[in-house]
Order: structure tokens, then sequence, then C-alpha cells
């Protein structure tokens, strides 16, 4: 299998290649070339079998020949043993029809575990293989950076950089990236918000002297292996609500769109997907789009589910390349007008294909608050702001066919919003609770590339 630019102009490259790489050279992002579909039987199979063994059934099609069997395998056993859940991604009921898929079990209590824990093995194993080095740097709205960090913390042949939006991300997430001793660590607050971080990514990505010199990695959403990793727990709550026999929909608390993204893919190898949904907070851009057909960016407001303040949504990207009939040079427009003017129109056609699929909706903050303290009362399930906007969401699109809304991380990771909206205080698990004494390490900076470029240089290992 090969992967091609979502922008048409950039080497197809194989499976290690991709990941490796993360943003493709012509600004673009790596997608298969085709999508290798599952029939039923092969669907109906999974049932029974361990969240690992229904992990390698899914994603061994898509690795080609970078890792052997047993090899990818052993490194998939070894990727979820931290989980604190032996179903990995359980599935909880909430009301008639309408199913909780916990996401929060893994070393950082969010679902990015779930694909970064998987990337830091992959990434070693080929790293040992060729005796070679990166560097990684990564953008968080919170989330991401403290599960890649997690993943990537003490391996001898990464130095990984985090940028994070400084004061804009929880005490709960920034502890979880300023606390590991690890010297290949290295945590950044940045003056700005999500999308400063991001940008910065992008133009060091960009910058080919710079991206070659220190070997730059990208670990953010926008790898095609995080994406990968993503597919399988929509195989595995389905297959339990009946799949491949039985419809199911899912409701997905978006920011990157790199989660729902994960859920297309389920469905294009033949997963019966119904619906999903997208569910955004009160940055709403991709519930505006999907509404209107009008991208366009409006400034991020802070909100009680920061890991979703994103109005750049970096792998929507993938979605407009099907929804364009895989044309590269049209996304490559839209791209550019985005960045010139802050917005493009969807076409007629593209918007016809992305609501076949997709519907959206949105939850403002009180909604989200009366969301977590209702559900309390009505299940004792304590929602994490993100999975609330997800419930809230859910609730007004259900159906006769089974909707499973994504729960993506653990209420104490968000402790003042949900203390505020059911007045008590969610317990960190057992094996973090030291968090708070924990010293901290963290650089400050401006926001300025050659800086931030000037710190990298100056930090990593040679
Ligand atoms: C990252 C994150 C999201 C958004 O996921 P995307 O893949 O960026 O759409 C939602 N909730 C939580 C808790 C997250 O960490």
């Amino acid at each position: 299998m090969k992967y091609i630019s979502t922008r048409g102009a950039a080497p197809a490259l194989n499976f290690e290649a991709t990941m490796l790489t993360g943003l493709a050279r012509d600004g673009g992002l790596y997608l298969p070339d085709h999508v290798p579909p599952m029939t039923q039987a092969e669907i109906a199979s999974l049932a029974g079998l361990s969240y690992e063994e229904q992990a390698y059934v899914i994603m061994r099609p898509f690795i080609g020949d970078t890792f052997a069997d047993d090899e990818f395998r052993s490194l998939i056993a070894r990727a979820y043993q931290g989980f604190g859940h032996p179903a990995r991604a359980p599935l909880k009921q909430l009301a008639p029809n309408h199913f909780l898929l916990e996401l929060f079990h893994g070393p950082t209590l969010a679902f990015k575990d779930f694909a970064m824990q998987l990337i830091g093995q992959l990434f070693q194993a080929a790293l040992a293989r060729s005796r070679d080095r990166v560097t990684i740097v990564g953008a968080t709205s919170g989330d991401t950076g403290s599960a890649a960090i997690e993943a990537f913390k003490g391996l001898d042949n990464v130095d990984v950089f985090i940028l994070f939006p400084h004061g804009r991300v929880s005490d709960v997430q920034r502890r979880q990236m300023t606390t590991p001793a690890e010297s290949n660590v290295h945590a950044l607050a940045i003056d700005g918000d999500f999308d400063t971080c991001q940008a910065l990514v992008k133009d060091m990505f960009n910058d080919f002297s710079f991206r070659d010199g220190v070997k730059l990695a990208g670990v953010n959403s926008i790898n095609w292996a995080r994406v990968l990793a993503q597919v399988v727990y929509y195989f595995s709550a389905a297959v339990s609500l009946g799949a491949p026999y039985r419809a199911v929909s899912f409701t997905v608390p978006t920011g990157n769109f790199g989660d729902i993204f994960a859920g297309y893919i389920a469905r294009q190898m033949g997963l019966p997907i119904e619906k999903l949904i997208v569910a955004t907070n009160q940055n709403d851009i991709l519930h505006r789009a999907i509404t209107s057909g009008g991208y366009v960016t409006d400034g991020v407001k802070p909100s009680i589910s920061p890991s979703m303040d994103i109005q750049v949504s970096s792998n929507f990207e993938r979605a407009l390349f099907d929804a364009y009939g895989r044309d590269g040079a049209a996304v490559a427009q839209l791209m550019d007008e985005l960045k010139s003017s802050g917005g493009f129109h969807i076409s007629q056609g593209a918007l016809e294909f992305l609501r076949e699929i997709f519907t959206s909706g949105r939850a403002s903050e009180g909604e989200t608050s009366q969301t977590i303290s209702r559900i309390h009362a009505n299940t004792a399930e304590i929602l994490c702001p993100h999975s609330a906007v997800g419930v809230h969401v859910a609730e007004q699109n259900l159906s006769a066919t089974p909707m499973v809304t994504l729960a993506t991380a653990h209420p104490a990771k968000f402790p003042d919003a949900v203390e505020s909206a059911m007045g008590t205080r969610p317990a960190l698990p057992e094996r973090m609770a030291d968090l708070f004494d924990r010293p901290e390490r963290v650089t400050r900076l401006s926001g300025d590339l050659a800086e931030l470029q000037a710190h990298i240089r100056g930090n990593i290992r040679k």
C-alpha cells in the first residue's frame, strides 16, 4: 500500500516513511491510495477477540512490510499493557439505545493514548532498526502533548518538544507535560493559543533545511499512524453492539477532526456506520461548515472543553480530499484561500458528499455543564466536559440505530469544570495521585519562529 498527499504534489510513501514524516512536503496530509475493505465475515469474526487481537486484524493491511506479523503483534501488546482497564475501550450504557465508549483508561487519561502509545512502540522499533534518530515536535491543546511525552520519554533515539498555549491548559494537563524527569522531554509554553502553536509546527515542517537538519518528525493528529490506531475502537464498539448485522452511529467530540476521521475510515472499510456526528463546543467552525458550507475562521474562544478550542481543523483536509474526488490541486487551492482570506466555501457537490456521512451539532458552555450534572444524577457516570459536549449533541440525534458517544477524557483531567458543574471534585486515579507533588520543568517562549528553532537546535542530543 502507498500513501499519497491530499495536495497531490508530494512523493508517495510507504507506511514507515509516512509514519516518520507526519506532514507531506507539499503541506498536505497523507492518506492511503486505497482503503482495503473488510468483508462481513471478517468483521463478524472480530466478535469475542481481545482489543489487541482486533487491532492486529484491522491495522495489518495498512502497514505493508514495515513490520513482520509477530513483531507487529508484540508492539500492539506492549502499547496497551499500561492501560487501566482490561477491555481497553469499555462500552457503558447511558440510556435506551445510547452508549458511552470510555477512551480514557490509558496512562494520560485521554483517548490520545490509544494512538500515541502505539506509535511510541512503532517509532522505537523502526528507529532501532535503521539506527537513526528523530526530533519530535508537536502542538497541543493539552492532551496530545501529555500523551506524546508519556509515549516517547526516555527513548534513546528521540528528542521530544511539545508546544502548548501558555495558561490555556488545565493544571493536570500541564503537569503531565512538565513533570517527567527524562532529559529528552521538553515542554514549551508558547504565548498564544493552540492555533499559534499548530502554525509554528507547520512552519517548521515547511522549512526544509531545518526539517532535514534536526530530522523533524510529527506526531500531531495529522500523522496517519495515529488516525489508523483510532480506527480500531470504532470496530470494537460496533461489533459489541451487533455489527456487521446492525448499523451503529457515533457522536464524536471534535477539535482537529482526527478522531472522527478514523470513524470515516472504519466506515470506508465496510463497518456499517449510519452517521458520524461532529460535536463541537462554542468553537463551532465545523458545525457551521457542515450546516452552511462556509468554512470561516472566527477566533478561538476559550471554553471549559479546552482540547476542542480549535478553529483550523487540520484533518478536515482529508475529508475534503475525498469530497473533491481526490483532486489534490482543488484541495491545495482551498487551503491557500484559507491562509490568505481566513476561509473558503465548500462546493455543493462536496457538501452533499460530506452530509451523506456527517451530521453536526454544538453545545454551549451552559449546555455542557448541565449535561455533566444531569448525567451524573441519572446514571452516576461522571463525564469530562468534552464527553459532555458529545452526549449533549448525541441526545439530539437519537434514533432506532444505536448511538455511541465517545468519552474522550477522564473527568479528573478537568476537575474545575466538573466541580463547578456537579459540586464534587473528581479524583485522579491512584497511579497518578502524586502528580501535584512532582517538580515542574518548562520553557516559556514568545511564539517567534526563529527563537523556537534556535531553542530546538540547541537542545537536541547530537
Ligand atoms: C484531542 C481531544 C479531542 C478532539 O479530538 P480531535 O481528534 O482533535 O477531533 C476531544 N476531546 C479530548 C479530551 C481531546 O483530548
